[in-house]
């Protein structure tokens, strides 16, 4: 089994920053590569000021919060990036084309033995690895967002992983405090089989008319006792992000999975959620955008 002892993650978006930080907080060396250098600079931010917040509340102290930073590296470069990594963490795009060709790009530059973990949220890992020439290395490592808060990560090993790689992913999981869900390599995995087609229908009821999107919030955490709500969930996630997951799995599995005409409607005007100041809520103005 690999000994993990520094890690590269490929993608500073939504996903990528936080496991970074789950990942330096843990002792690990990280590298934080993107191609655009903005997203690599607001991901390093944010991940200051969630540790600084941390210090704040007595959880860390400065010496470490500054050890913790001292492990993390940003680079725009790939080879960089990946130079002396054991375990590589792509965290990219939900799209098979981008995600194969980083794959096949790092397969170039990386020694046989790195081990390659995607952070799909529905893709085949199997169609991935083989953009390799070592599918065996390759598994599926899907964590949720927010990464430093959630509990579990779901580990997908493709018909084409080995066992070696398989437990030291696991091992892995183990060593940055989460638990370890297995799931087999089936479009949405265990969860995006569940929550897609929630979030789906909470859309569909807006776009209904049966209730604005505040009241479908407030109704699940009222009653469903769920800390955020549906709609709220998925501008956090992104929309594009909730989209590409549902069309896959519409293209795999079916009907029920068919996006809201609303949600297509969103992303085709560039509401892609929060982090872009505007999805179904508008946060420039705090109120719901379609109500
Ligand atoms: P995002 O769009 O916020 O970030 C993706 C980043 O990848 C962008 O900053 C982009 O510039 C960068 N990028 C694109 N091509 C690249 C390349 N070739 N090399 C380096 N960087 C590149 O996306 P995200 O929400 O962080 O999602 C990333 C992955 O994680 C997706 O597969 C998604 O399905 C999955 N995921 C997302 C969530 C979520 O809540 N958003 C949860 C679990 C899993």
């Amino acid at each position: 089994m690999t000994r993990i002892t520094k890690i590269a993650v490929i993608g500073a978006g939504i996903m990528g920053g936080g496991i970074v930080q789950v990942c330096a907080q843990s002792g690990f060396m990280v590298s934080l590569m993107d191609l655009d250098d903005k997203i690599i600079s607001r991901s390093i931010a944010d991940i200051q000021s969630s540790i600084q917040i941390l210090v704040s509340k007595g959880k860390m102290t400065s010496e470490e919060a500054e050890e913790v930073f001292g492990r993390i590296k940003s680079v725009s470069d790939l080879s960089a990036a990946v130079r002396d990594a054991n375990l590589v963490i792509e965290a990219i795009p939900e799209k098979m084309d981008l995600k194969k060709q980083l794959f096949k790009d790092m397969d170039k530059i990386c020694p046989p033995e790195v081990i390659f973990a995607t952070n799909t949220s529905s893709l085949s890992i199997a169609q991935i690895a083989l953009a390799t020439e070592h599918p065996e290395k390759v598994i599926g490592l899907h964590f949720f967002y927010p990464v430093t808060i959630s509990k579990g990560v779901e580990v997908i090993p493709s018909l084409l992983t080995s066992d070696e790689t398989l437990k030291t992913a696991l091992n892995f999981t183990k060593d940055i405090g989460k638990e370890s869900l297995v799931s087999k390599d089936f479009p949405g995995f265990i969860v995006n089989r569940l929550l897609p087609t929630f979030i789906n229908e909470a859309f569909n009821l807006v776009w209904q008319g049966i209730a604005p999107a505040e009241e479908i919030d407030r109704a699940c955490k009222l009653t469903l006792l769920h800390p955020i709500g549906p709609l709220e969930m998925a501008d956090l996630i992104g929309l594009e992000t909730v989209l590409s997951v549902l069309e896959y799995l519409h293209q795999e599995l079916g009907e029920r999975y068919r996006p809201s005409p609303l949600l297509k409607q969103l992303v085709n005007a560039g509401n892609y959620g929060k982090r872009h100041g505007k999805g179904i809520y508008d946060y420039r103005t705090i109120n719901p955008h379609f109500s």
